[in-house]
């Protein structure tokens, strides 16, 4: 039998950290979610509630939190572009300081510890497909930079809180992950053709649609940290985790007006600044250390999205508020 352990998941009522949040309680731990709802809603959670073993805490993680746990998933940061250049200092406090406080929670607790990094460490990437290997090629001082480099002093702290302070760390590099719950209006490209097709309003390509993404279901994804943070001591990361097919954002386009049998057309758009030209990731360590690889095809994955998009109220879903 596994043991039962206390849990938190920063980020936990977003669209990864409720799913997280979701099979962990499934498996019988005690989960703590914590979350500002800058991004997300409480609707992502509600049906946890009942659960004796759930608990809800609303918190920011820029401020120190004392809990006492064994395991830390540190998904807390706006996600989509549009989010975190809300207020992107925020942002950046928020991958930094949070880290420094949770990091030091782990510290005292003897916690294990998974960042929640990105493929965005990467930048526009020169080296294709990427492997955890290549050191990205990051703009510093351009829009996405809040949140790109944000997320690399985040994985600086971790390695480093783990080569000085024995932090047992991990740190996964997740690649663009789609599924049900994602917010309609977060901006990012699958939430936005979906909407846009089922309300039969034109799909925004930006630029001529050649630019290239690696699209993950959220189960895949949320299967891979699970396995990541429960995997061998010895391999620590960074992981990529991200499903390697490889598509241009106008192949996305066409999918979704064929999946959904929308009469919306395509129009282009400008592409926004420093948006990265080809993203792909090298799947090899995990794979290899943590026997994961992901199983939905994308066709499959993006049905299940467009059903879900067809159940809920776009209307209900707010823009993100400080
Ligand atoms: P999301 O926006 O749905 O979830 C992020 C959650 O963090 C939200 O619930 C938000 O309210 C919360 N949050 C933001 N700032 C906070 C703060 N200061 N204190 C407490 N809570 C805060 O996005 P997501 O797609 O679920 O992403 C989850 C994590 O995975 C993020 O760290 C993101 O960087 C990482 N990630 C996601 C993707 C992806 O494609 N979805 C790709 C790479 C990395
Ligand atoms: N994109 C697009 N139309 C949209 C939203 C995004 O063409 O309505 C493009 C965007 O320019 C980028 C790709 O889709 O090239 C992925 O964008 P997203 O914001 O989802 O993720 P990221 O750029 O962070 O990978």
């Amino acid at each position: 039998m596994s043991t039962i352990k206390r849990i938190l998941v920063t980020g936990g009522a977003g669209f990864l950290g409720s799913h997280l949040c979701e099979r962990l309680v499934e498996q019988g731990h005690d989960v703590i979610c914590v979350d500002n709802f800058f991004t997300s809603q409480k609707s992502n959670v509600v049906h946890l509630l009942d659960h004796a073993n759930f608990e809800l805490v609303r918190h920011d993680v820029t401020h120190p939190l004392w809990l006492e746990v064994d395991e830390v998933y540190n998904l807390a940061c706006p996600a989509a572009p549009g989010h975190y250049q809300y207020n992107p200092i925020k942002t950046m406090k928020t991958s930094v300081m949070g880290s420094i406080n949770l990091l030091g929670m782990a510290k005292r607790c003897r916690a294990k510890i998974l960042q929640a990094s990105t493929s965005e460490v990467y930048g526009d990437p020169q080296v294709h497909p990427q492997p955890e290997s290549y050191r990205g090629s990051v703009n510093p001082i351009g829009p996405r930079a809040c949140y790109d480099e944000g997320k690399r002093a985040a994985e600086t702290l971790f390695m480093d809180y783990h080569r000085h302070n024995r932090v047992n760390v991990r740190i996964v590099r997740i690649f663009n992950t789609y599924g049900p719950r994602m917010h309609p209006y977060d901006g990012r490209v699958v939430s936005n053709f979906i909407r846009q097709a089922i309300a039969g309003e034109n799909i925004t390509v930006f630029g001529d649609g050649d630019q290239t993404r690696s699209f993950c279901y959220r189960d895949d994804l949320v299967e891979g940290i699970i396995r990541m943070m429960n995997g061998p001591d010895e391999f620590i990361g960074p992981v990529n985790i991200g499903n390697p097919g490889e598509f241009t954002i106008l192949e996305l386009a066409e999918k979704v007006i064929e999946l959904t049998g929308s009469k919306s057309k395509i129009i282009h758009q400008p592409l926004p600044a420093d948006d990265p030209t080809q993203r792909q990731p090298v799947i090899d360590l995990a794979k290899k250390h943590l026997d994961w690889e992901p199983k939905i095809a994308l066709a499959e994955g993006l049905e299940k999205t467009i059903a879900w998009f067809k159940t809920i109220d776009v209307n209900e879903y707010r823009a993100p508020t400080p």
